[in-house]
């Protein structure tokens, strides 16, 4: 902060910001290059965000690795996505406090916290569910509740950002290892801790907003997620993923049960299905089941696998199909919800299209415009007809 000159205004923004209107922060610290001199109101933050990217958090071959955090920071440095390039807009959040166990107890079982952590104790590494290989490093377990604290942290930027007269900034958190399969009792698919499930306990329970909306477009169904507000008629969950892919969940008549049915609202998209398909069905379901949901929050499962380079499906999403999805998305969280907005990293395997996508979202968050010239003549045809029917069908089962 030393010799930064902020105006009155900036400093009551930042006030808003920064403290809470009666309720505590979680030791959120804003690096210095936040405190620049504003301007004009077009240069006030558009996004916090945090890495805590798990480098020790790591196995020789496996495609959720750490280079995946790496691949993504090299690409904001080379797209001058940093602070130091947007002064102001851009507030890189570097300090903050990780989850407790009782935080992650919201949504698993303690059995299966106290487990991990002592397996983790142990310094060895291991595999901890075969099924789709999910391993953990001495690191993991921490790292895990890094992720989750980065995802709470965020929550409570965007609430207190919120109490400012404009739509609040959003929130983009690049933490590891992902969570959205992981499931009450124990880790799945990659996944340690359901971060994104946390975080909306968080919303709800520290900050008092009723209804969550969480919208998960990995190319995989988040089943832990699904699974944890099954029931709750105050958590919308929304997934696109591929239809067939792992875990073989996310069927479109997975509706959700006793008060929460209805809630759930599973997007099962057809193999080659692109930018088209991802904005039509947008457009037609994701948009009007918010319209109706009135979420107080909106958060973000966001996987890149579905991105027309990842190896681990076959969906056909570019670069800037982020773009578009994320402008959506947040053009959806500023007339519902205050612009409280928050994205977590969930997969993406591919470590140029990881990059260029979470480049492409975080351009989108800050209101600049894509960048990526990919010729789409490339890609197979999108299987048109197909989703037609998808969104047909959904409507009917979803009254949309
Ligand atoms: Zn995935």
């Amino acid at each position: 902060m030393h010799g930064v000159r902020i105006t009155r205004t900036e400093l009551a923004w930042l006030h808003s910001t920064l403290q809470s209107c009666g309720k505590p922060t979680r030791n959120v610290q804003v690096a210095a290059t936040a405190l620049q001199p504003l301007s004009t109101d077009a240069e006030r933050p558009q996004l916090f965000y945090i890495s805590t990217p798990a480098p020790s958090h790591d196995r020789l071959g496996h495609p959720e690795c750490a280079a995946r955090g790496a691949a993504i920071l090299d690409a904001l440095q080379a797209n001058k996505l940093t602070p130091q390039a947007l002064p102001g807009q851009l507030v890189h959040m570097t300090d903050f406090k990780k989850a407790t166990a009782d935080d992650i107890c919201a949504v698993h079982e303690r059995s299966y916290v106290l487990g991990l952590e002592k397996l983790a104790a142990r310094g060895r590494d291991d595999i901890v569910d075969a099924g789709a290989p999910t391993y953990i490093t001495s690191t993991s377990f921490n790292d895990a509740l890094q992720a989750a604290g980065a995802a709470m942290a965020l929550v409570d930027a965007v609430v207190e950002g919120s109490s400012a007269s404009h739509p609040a900034p959003a929130g983009f958190a690049i933490c590891r290892p992902p969570g959205h399969h992981a499931v009450p009792k124990g880790p799945m698919g990659f996944c340690l801790f359901g971060s994104i499930c946390i975080a909306a306990k968080h919303a709800q329970q520290f900050h008092g907003l009723k209804r969550v909306m969480i919208f998960d477009f990995d190319v995989h169904h988040g089943n832990g997620t699904n699974d944890i507000f099954y029931g709750d008629k105050d958590v919308l969950f929304v997934s696109t993923h591929q239809q067939g892919s792992y875990p073989g969940t996310g069927k479109l008549s997975e509706v959700g049960e006793g008060d929460g049915e209805g809630t759930s609202i599973n997007l099962p998209l057809p193999g080659d299905s692109g930018d088209s398909a991802i904005m039509a069905v947008f457009d037609e379901l994701v948009g009007p089941a918010a319209q109706r949901f009135k979420p107080d929050i909106i958060l973000v499962s966001a996987g890149y696998d579905a991105h027309w380079r990842d190896p681990l499906a076959t969906l056909q999403m570019r670069s800037s199909t982020y773009h578009r999805l994320t402008s959506k998305i947040k053009a959806l969280a500023d007339e519902l919800a205050g612009g409280r907005c928050v994205f977590l990293l969930e997969g993406g395997y591919d470590l140029q299209g990881l990059g260029e996508s979470v480049s492409e979202t975080f351009r989108a968050l800050l209101g600049l415009e894509s960048v990526d010239g990919f010729n789409a003549d490339l890609l197979r045809d999108e299987p048109t007809d197909k989703v037609k029917r998808l969104i047909a069908e959904a409507r009917s089962i979803h009254s949309l």
